[in-house]
């Protein structure tokens, strides 16, 4: 049998850079992308990932928080959901704006970015207008985690990466780390490392 792999572009590919192009055809190759990515984030233990990540500059982010146990709702085109329902989330073509104007600092990891935390101040709550993988547009309204997941991808379909909002002394801090991070050659084979663990 063919060994699977886990391919994920990491911090200094060109893919990561690029601003990814709009979907403009929700065709069976969509989806087969959307599902093996969703595959490559389960397999890597990510919550989310977004096209660029593997290897292909187009609009398309998968996210699953996978807080089964999470009391929390959010607004899906106008109706109040529990946020497990809406998840495994599809996003193409994506904008969002902030739903008000507080902020919320945490700390975020990438996996193109093994081993990298770094703290990012983002919008706690905001508003997400979406294409689903058949091409029908969505509304959702969410907070906390979900809403900086759907920041962090969207940013990657941009060409940012976390570390790009790290103040310049946090960024020293990593910068051994980044440095070999670059030194490794553009990707990084998650299914390798599962199967050492
Ligand atoms: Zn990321």
């Amino acid at each position: 049998m063919k060994k699977e792999t886990c391919l994920i572009y990491t911090y200094g590919a060109p893919v990561l850079r690029q601003k990814a192009k709009s979907v403009t055809v929700f065709d069976e190759d969509l989806k087969k992308l959307a599902k093996k990515m969703l595959r490559d984030m389960y397999t890597a233990q990510g919550i989310g990932l977004a096209a660029p990540q593997s290897g292909e500059a187009i609009q398309l982010v998968v996210i699953d928080l996978q807080q089964k146990e999470s009391e929390e709702q959010v607004f899906l085109d106008g109706r109040s959901l529990p946020i497990a329902l809406v998840q495994p989330l599809f996003l193409v073509n994506p904008t969002w704006r902030p739903a008000h104007d507080l902020k919320v600092e945490k700390e975020e990891g990438c996996l193109s970015l093994p081993d990298v935390r770094g703290n990012v101040k983002r919008f706690f709550e905001i508003i997400l207008d979406y294409c689903d993988l058949d091409g029908n547009t969505h509304r959702l309204q969410c907070r906390d985690l979900l809403a900086r997941c759907i920041q962090h991808e969207c940013d990657h379909l941009d060409g940012i990466l976390f570390i790009d909002h790290l103040s310049k002394k946090e960024r020293n801090e990593q910068r051994e780390l980044l440095d070999e991070i670059k030194a490794f050659g553009g990707t990084f084979d998650y299914a390798e490392e599962a199967e050492e663990a």
